[in-house]
């Protein structure tokens, strides 16, 4: 069973972290967050603002093997990989969509490549694109943007994710 994660929202707080850089009172967005769109272009190689984001989860949560985490960061995947660091995340390799050595423009042509079983993914343009292009089960991470998305692969907490995944695993079979 290869398994794979999905880091913003999932398990670090890159939205909140954009409000905290600018001084901001952050409040969950049922509809895309327009302010994030619009600071997007400034805040996308800012080394300092990703090493300041703060974990969502507690990483004793994440104790289950897995193989790797991807996102959709256009940023060296090392400045993550501190950021994970800093906070106790596992050691595990990061790819990022489209900037990494491997030759892959999605987060489903990675997951092909390194043949994942399962996934969770906070996006549901994600969400769709690995279910729909690959043999990998992608998770949905509740979140308020993608609730009306009716899935019975949703996760409420990270902490269900792994008997999920266990529980796929057995009815594939
Ligand atoms: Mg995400």
């Amino acid at each position: 069973m290869r398994i794979g994660l999905d880091i913003d929202y999932v398990l670090i707080n890159f939205d909140e972290g954009v409000y905290d850089y600018y001084d901001k009172q952050y409040v969950e967005k049922v509809a895309r967050d327009t302010f994030i769109d619009e600071i997007y272009e400034e805040l996308r190689h800012n080394k300092e603002f990703y090493l300041k984001l703060k974990p969502r989860i507690n990483p004793i949560y994440i104790d289950f093997p897995f193989e790797c985490y991807i996102t959709a960061r256009d940023i060296n995947p090392y400045i993550t990989y501190m950021n994970l660091q800093q906070h106790g995340f596992p050691n595990k390799p990061i790819f990022n969509v489209g900037v990494n050595g491997i030759e892959a423009n999605s987060k489903a042509d990675i997951i092909n490549e390194l043949k994942l079983d399962y996934f969770i993914d906070d996006s549901i343009k994600h969400f769709n694109e690995i279910n729909n292009e690959t043999d990998c089960v992608c998770f949905l991470m509740d979140r308020l943007n993608n609730k009306h998305i009716d899935t019975p692969l949703r996760i409420n907490h990270i902490s269900e994710f792994y008997n999920q995944c266990k529980y796929y695993e057995q009815r594939r079979i």
